[in-house]
């Protein structure tokens, strides 16, 4: 059944494109898979009658924003209306070309969890829903309850601004998320209870598996060199064959490179066909940057950006 907010979108994106206001639509349409959706750009108003919103939303869509031409109307959720105004700050785009349609969010579910708790694929299940603040997974008539921290996404769990602060539409009514920020970075105190030794061993397994296809990289919206450092062959900073040693050059490379643009979205984590938990790195350099310089990703267009500015009052004892 389509929800309210559907609706809303739907005759919005219509009339965007109708009155001439935007070029072309960026929303999220069913995926091929069962609790998938997946990107759907397009500039025929008959294709607004696709666009969903659903608890799978999961696409940071601002990273489409850069290979488009034109006037664009994007559905984002907070954390992707953040990712947009920390593209406004590094002038990637410009605020006048964009729509923003807000999506007051109430989390992604992450399917990966619901399959291990119910020990069913995916296509094993027939229904996942929220009700009130219970995800409902109904499997052969019979339906069991989740806890919004047993399902959402880890990013999630933590999310602050679930509701855009920059757009031009709102869908619905700002909602509040439940939170657990302990939850959420647990994987992260693990790693910070381990020693120098065990943490080593430990992403040198890790990124023993990486096969360096770079999925992390091109679903990131804060990734967007025109060539990415390792792709350089003068001077060589990598070497383009996947061996841990690089692989984990690579990610360290690509960490400090989005310091203070990452919104936390989780995208590269879940694009990553082999399952390295990115997140204990980005959310770590997210926090890191909170607590150095005391700047949140996104959060002002205005504010120039992290690392394009220097405050006499900073943090300096990190310089040796
Ligand atoms: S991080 Fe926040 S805004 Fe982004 S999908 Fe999760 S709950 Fe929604
Ligand atoms: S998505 Fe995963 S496997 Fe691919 S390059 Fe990134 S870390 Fe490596
Ligand atoms: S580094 Fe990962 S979590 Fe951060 S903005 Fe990029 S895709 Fe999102």
């Amino acid at each position: 059944m389509m929800s309210e907010m559907e609706q809303k979108l739907r005759s919005e994106a219509k009339a965007l494109l109708e009155q001439g206001r935007v070029d072309y639509i960026i929303g999220y349409e069913a995926g091929s898979l069962k609790f998938t959706t997946t990107p759907l750009i397009t500039n025929d108003k008959d294709d607004v009658d696709l666009l969903v919103i659903s608890p799978f939303i999961t696409n940071n869509l601002s990273v489409f924003l850069r290979e488009t031409n034109g006037k664009a109307g994007i559905v984002a959720k907070g954390c992707d209306s953040r990712s947009i105004v920390s593209l406004i700050q590094d002038q990637q785009v410009s605020r006048e070309n964009l729509v923003i349609i807000g999506v007051p969010c109430s989390g992604v579910i992450d399917i990966a969890k619901i399959e291990t708790m119910v020990g069913k694929d995916r296509d094993e299940i027939d229904d996942i829903a929220w009700e009130g603040d219970k995800a409902v997974v109904t499997i052969g008539g019979a339906r069991k309850e989740f806890s919004t921290r047993e399902v959402l996404m880890d990013d999630c769990l933590s999310c602050e601004m679930p509701t855009p602060q920059e757009y031009d539409i709102l869908l619905d009514e700002a909602g509040h998320l439940v939170c657990d920020k302990e939850l959420s970075r647990s994987r992260i105190k693990e790693l910070e209870d381990m020693s120098p030794e065990q943490r080593w061993t430990y992403w040198k397994n890790e990124f023993s598996r990486c096969i360096r296809c770079y999925a992390c990289r091109q679903v990131c919206p804060a990734c967007f060199c025109e060539r990415c450092f390792v792709e350089e062959s003068e001077p060589q900073w990598l070497s383009p064959l996947p061996r841990w040693q690089d692989n984990l050059m690579f990610q360290v490379g690509r960490m400090i490179h989005v310091a203070g643009r990452c919104t936390d979205c989780g995208e590269c984590q879940r694009a990553c066909p082999v399952n390295i938990p990115l997140r204990s790195l980005s959310k770590k350099m997210e926090e890191i940057v909170d607590e150095l310089f005391h700047y949140k990703a996104g959060t002002d267009k205005d504010a120039l950006p992290l690392m394009a500015h220097y405050e006499l009052d900073e943090a300096e004892d990190f310089i040796r």
